[in-house]
């Protein structure tokens, strides 16, 4: 991944962490692999709870490459299936996780709006309009806003750089650029990594006591057994486009100035927030990744650890300037336009796409490796990851040192 320009188009956030260019070391007793939400909150929580004990966070690319820098900060409550067992307060944890660490990220959780054209939701459930719904746009119908739940809003560029600056103040280190090409699951754990540092191009080998992956729809090939084995995960991707600043007259039309972020219940999916400098994001459904080797994509359930890692190199290589990635844009563009007279003439500053793991049943993925329970495999958010990712790496690490029980939800 470290070798190829990705071009998945600018967001209107930046992360303004990176790594030091340092030596890997040869072995440690925690590794991290994958630089998102979930890889950073658990190596900052690891280096915090162990302090004796190494924290090594490794890093394809640039943190935040992956869908935590792509996102589109909508913080939510519970999880794409909803409440799971044991699973706790999403909400209230993610702000003391941020707390907690001293993460500044503009965090703000004043609700968030359900959307929806007819009766009824995506699941069959019956849906009506507020009598006083501030949302009233035209997209494949009517929208108007059906309900309010927990959540709000967070600057993505800011909890990337907070928790990584958390994690190398308690001792971690993170290195960017650090592919982790394959894993012998002997003890110790045998990571072969290829590091992008000047001079320094030749696999290495790095041995880990635990490792926990955090690679999300990312090298599945590494955690391949276990979607074999045990349940299936797709890669998808997803678009979205910030505009220009709004006038405040914008804003009041379109029913937006209280700061609630929406999303639709109903299909098709359309999701939205305002951003602090007065633009907004909207953002539409999920897309089979294509490519020529990717056009069966929204039928295929991985089967093998090759077909996977073909379906990372097709996503991999998307660029959203051109193709059908360019169309999407483009008709999203036009659906924005169409969604209110105040938004006819509107300017956008910002396109990109990103990767989603979509899992069965929407439930994530956190349980260990088939091949060796020192490997944790946590991920699969399903679209759903803003706070459950940070939530759920700060327990990956409770887990590595004992204070947490892995959760069930896998056996339902
Ligand atoms: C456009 C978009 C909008 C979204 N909007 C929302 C939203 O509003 N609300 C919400 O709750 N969720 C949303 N999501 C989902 C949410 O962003 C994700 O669930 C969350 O960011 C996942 O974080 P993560 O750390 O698990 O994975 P990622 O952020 O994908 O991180 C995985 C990292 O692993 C790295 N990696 C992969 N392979 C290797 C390897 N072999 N070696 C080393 N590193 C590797 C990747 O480069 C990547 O940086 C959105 C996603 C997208 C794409």
């Amino acid at each position: 991944m470290a070798k190829r320009k990705q071009n998945w188009g600018k967001t209107p956030w930046t992360v303004s962490f990176r790594s030091q260019t340092t030596a890997l070391p040869d072995h440690v007793d925690f590794a991290v692999v994958g630089g998102g939400f979930t890889g950073l909150s658990a190596a900052a929580w690891l280096a915090r709870l162990a302090p004796k004990k190494s924290v090594l966070l490794l890093e394809a690319a640039l943190l935040g490459n992956g869908a935590s820098g792509r996102t589109g900060g909508m913080v939510l409550a519970q999880s794409a299936a909803g409440d799971l067992a044991g699973l706790g307060d999403v909400l209230r944890g993610y702000r003391r996780i941020l707390n907690g660490l001293g993460v500044e990220a503009d965090l703000d959780l004043p609700g968030v709006w359900e959307v929806a054209r007819g009766g009824k939701s995506m699941e069959g459930k019956k849906v009506r309009p507020l009598k006083r719904s501030p949302i009233d746009w035209s997209d494949s119908g009517r929208v108007r806003a059906v309900g309010k739940v927990p959540g709000g809003t967070v600057d993505p560029g800011k909890v990337l750089s907070g928790l990584a600056q958390a994690a190398v103040k308690f001792g971690a280190q993170i290195v960017e650029g650090a592919e982790v090409l394959k894993i012998e699951y002997s003890n110790p754990l045998r990571l072969h990594v290829r590091p992008k540092v000047k001079g320094r191009r030749k696999e290495q080998i790095v041995t880990a006591r635990k490792v926990l992956l955090a690679t999300n729809a990312g090298s599945l090939d590494l955690a391949a057994k276990l979607y074999e084995a045990k349940e299936s995960a797709e890669p998808k991707l997803t678009f979205a486009v910030a505009t220009a600043r709004l006038t405040t007259k914008q804003i009041d039309a379109l029913g937006m100035n209280s700061a609630q972020p929406f999303y639709t219940v109903d299909f098709p999916y359309l999701w939205g927030r305002k951003l602090k400098d007065g633009g907004m994001i909207f953002g539409s459904g999920l897309v089979p990744a294509f490519g020529k080797t990717l056009r069966d994509g929204a039928r295929m359930y991985h089967s093998t650890a090759s077909r996977v890692k073909e379906v990372w190199s097709g996503l991999e290589k998307f660029d959203v300037r051109r193709g059908e990635a360019a169309e999407r844009l483009r008709s999203l563009e036009q659906r924005v336009r169409r969604l209110h007279p105040a938004l006819k003439q509107v300017r956008f500053t910002h396109r990109w796409g990103g990767p989603i793991l979509i899992t069965k049943n929407f439930v994530p993925t956190f349980r260990r490796h088939p091949k060796n329970g020192n490997v944790l495999v946590l991920g699969g958010f399903s679209g759903h990851g803003v706070a459950l990712s940070v939530y759920l790496g700060h327990k990956a690490a409770q887990h590595f040192v004992g204070r947490y029980a892995l959760p069930t939800w896998h056996s339902r």
